[in-house]
């Protein structure tokens, strides 16, 4: 697949998502998607290589999370990796301020270099465990959306993502088909953390049977201040 081709079948498929992308914001998906590649080479970013399936399963997929993020001015994506789905909605909603937390350095330094290629502005990336990273000043309740994809279950999930919350702020969680499970597992954790289930959407990406859901959760009070507990204790013992 040529280089236009690639970009066609970008702005069709985004298009059935009602979003219209520029030749400036293809050329910058393109470029994303070429540093992608050629990072992978000498590091491990991602199991997703071909460029079809990274237009799809990074791009298109996370631009699928766009109506929950359009109210919000200040974002933070939890365990972004290598960008998502931070970068994808940073090139589409330019004037909102992102930023990209994650707990491997390596993945920084190629957002880094992303940010600097694209020539993206109001983004940064920061190196850090969740646990951590919300004692720093500003970042406690600093944020009007946290978003997430693919970092750990709910119930380990909101406790790193819900301290950052503003109260009235949402955590959008990008989940897989099958969730009941895992809702139902992580009800006590949205109650202690001081979130409600907003809602949990279900999305069939364009032209595919994949679907997607989407689980928000709005924060409604305070985050108590035992939370999070120290890093690693989340993930090793969930509340319960
Ligand atoms: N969100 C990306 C995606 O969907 O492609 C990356 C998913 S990857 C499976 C999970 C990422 O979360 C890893 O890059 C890991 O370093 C990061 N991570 C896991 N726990 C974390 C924590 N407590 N704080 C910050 N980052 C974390």
């Amino acid at each position: 697949m040529d280089k236009q081709e690639w970009m066609q079948e970008l702005k069709q498929k985004a298009n059935q998502m009602q979003i219209i992308l520029s030749d400036t914001k293809l050329e910058e998906f393109y470029q994303y998607m070429q540093l992608l590649q050629t990072w992978n080479e000498k590091m491990n970013l991602t199991a997703i290589t071909d460029e079809k399936e990274i237009l799809f399963k990074h791009f298109i997929d996370s631009l699928s999370i766009l109506p929950y993020i359009e109210q919000a001015n200040c974002i933070l994506d939890v365990g972004t990796g290598a960008g998502f789905p931070g970068i994808p909605l940073k090139i589409v909603q330019e004037d909102k301020q992102i930023t990209l937390l994650d707990a491997l350095q390596k993945r920084i330094t190629f957002l880094e270099e992303v940010i600097k290629t694209l020539g993206l502005s109001k983004i940064e990336a920061k190196h850090g465990r969740a646990e951590e990273f919300v004692k720093e000043k500003g970042q406690r309740e600093g944020y009007d959306v946290v978003t997430s994809r693919a970092v750990a279950r709910l119930s380990v999930l909101l406790e790193y993502m819900l301290p950052f919350v503003k109260v009235g702020g949402l955590c959008v969680c990008m989940k897989s088909e099958k969730i009941t499970e895992e809702l139902e597992e992580a009800k006590k954790a949205i109650e202690l953390l001081g979130g409600k289930i907003q809602r949990v959407e279900e999305i069939r990406l364009p032209q595919s049977d994949m679907i997607r859901k989407i689980v928000i959760i709005q924060k409604i009070k305070n985050t108590p201040s035992k939370y999070p507990r120290k890093a690693g204790t989340p993930a090793k013992d969930p509340i319960k």
